[in-house]
């Protein structure tokens, strides 16, 4: 199948890759010129796990090609999937700027049968509009689907080739079947290839997410409270999980949720209740909840060595929303970052992946390559991000290296007694200190 992909940024560029893979022809377009002469020239973007090898493998096999020539990459495709962003706007609802720009750039290109797929995640109602929209500029009626994606980042391709679920939403059954054709080699599992209508689909994307989110703001409740009773999260996480209706997933404390969808999904789902005429009370709390969250370990940092952070020197381990990726968009760390330098804190910052772009949008992060050079004379040690590195420290060398140690775990990676054992005053999240 001939395949064009519009928008080449972490969705779009692993769907196009992926398809390819599977054997298809396709293109990913996009605006931003210099992504595109990057990905030409085999050089990738962005950090995903895996993705490299095989856009390098099917660019070389001829079945992976770039462009920012829309109109040359849509006039022969079959199907046109658009994957571009769609961020929150300043009313919380999404902004679908981009979506119009591209449908209006693809009206007059489009052949007769080709398929207009939406991959991004857009509000209820956007592929029929969409629709209207390519009708009123073609004159006749496109197919338009809704194929919503539900792909973690760090973990990309693998979501991507084997989908808990394929979810479409189409108001013409052979679309359907088109998609189900696209989706087999991903799909020999037997897991399920779900037909709906487009705002059902649609809706389905969000209600995920917030579902989601509403399971994170939940526990970092809990582990707040957990905390001041003198519990421990962990173990009423596993007294909990066990219990089939609820189960383990996504029930692990921290600094909050970050990233391109939880947070402005959250926002946009409750801009659609408010307009709707319906109270978003729970979708309202789950967001406050993750605000008031990605503040918990600068309040730590603070109980421990007062509001005055002058001279303190602080070093900041993972600055990704989450590990695997280099994605810091609403990343937690940022939000520490910026709360201890606001209190006079110096900054010493290290993420396997990330640094880079976090040094495009800061100002004053010393960073540092290695996880063990940067705790060097730290006062503390702030832990943001679960990457795998950070689990197994040298304990030993830290110690040693640390100018007083103390640790401010956000993702409860150690053992609070072990961590006292080896010398260290531990803060971790729904677990009481140990000093
Ligand atoms: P992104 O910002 O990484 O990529 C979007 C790309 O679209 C950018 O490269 C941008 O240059 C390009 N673009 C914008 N306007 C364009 C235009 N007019 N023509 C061509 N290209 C254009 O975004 P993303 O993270 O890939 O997310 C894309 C969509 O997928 C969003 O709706 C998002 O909510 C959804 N989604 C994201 C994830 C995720 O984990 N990132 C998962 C599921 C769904």
């Amino acid at each position: 199948m001939k395949i064009a992909v519009i928008g080449t940024g972490y969705v779009g560029l692993v769907t196009g890759t992926c398809f390819a893979n599977s054997g298809n022809d396709v293109t990913c377009i996009d605006i931003d010129e210099k992504k595109i002469e990057r990905l030409k020239g085999g050089v990738i973007p962005i950090y995903e796990p895996g993705l490299k090898e095989l856009v390098l493998r099917n660019a070389e096999d001829g079945r992976l090609h770039f462009t920012t020539d829309t109109a040359a990459a849509v006039k022969t495709a079959e199907m046109i999937y658009l994957a571009v962003g769609t961020p929150q706007g300043d009313d919380g609802a999404a902004d679908l700027s981009a979506m119009w720009a591209v449908t209006k750039a693809i009206a007059p290109h489009l052949r007769e049968d080709a398929i207009v797929v939406t991959k991004s995640t857009v509000p209820v109602g956007t592929n029929a509009r969409i629709f209207a929209i390519l009708k009123e500029l073609t004159g006749r009626e496109c197919h338009v689907a809704s194929n919503p994606e539900f792909l973690k980042e760090g973990a990309a391709i693998d979501d991507f080739m084997k989908p808990d679920r394929v979810v479409v939403g189409v108001r013409d059954p052979e679309v359907g079947e088109k998609l189900r054709q696209l989706y087999a080699p991903f799909l020999r599992t037997e897991k399920p290839f779900l037909v709906m209508s487009p705002e059902s689909a649609e809706m389905t994307k969000y209600v995920a997410n917030a579902l989601l989110a509403t399971k994170i703001s939940f526990i970092n409740e809990m582990a707040n409270l957990c905390e001041k009773m003198g519990g421990d999260i962990n173990d009423v996480r596993r007294g909990i999980g066990h219990d089939s209706r609820i189960g383990f997933a996504f029930l692990f404390p921290g600094v909050g949720y970050g990233g391109s969808c939880f947070p402005k999904d959250v926002r946009a789902l409750t801009a659609m209740t408010e307009d709707k005429g319906n109270l978003p009370e729970m979708l309202r709390a789950v967001d406050s909840v993750n605000e008031r969250q990605k503040t918990v370990l600068f309040n730590k940092v603070k109980s421990h060595f007062g509001d005055d952070l002058a001279g303190k020197r602080i070093t900041v381990w993972g600055l990704a929303f989450k590990p695997e990726t280099d994605d810091i968009r609403e990343a937690p760390a940022l939000v520490l970052i910026k709360q201890l330098q606001d209190a006079g804190a110096t900054i010493v910052a290290h993420d396997p992946e990330a640094m880079e772009n976090v040094a495009k949008e800061t100002t004053g992060i010393e960073f540092c390559e290695s996880m063990t050079e940067a705790v060097k004379g730290a006062d503390a040690l702030c832990i943001c991000t679960d990457w795998k590195a950070f689990s197994q420290p040298d304990f030993a060398e830290m110690y040693q290296l640390m100018a007083s140690p103390v640790v401010f775990d956000g993702r409860n990676l150690y053992d609070p007694a072990r961590m006292k054992a080896r010398g260290f005053c531990y803060h971790s999240i729904g677990r009481v200190a140990v000093d």
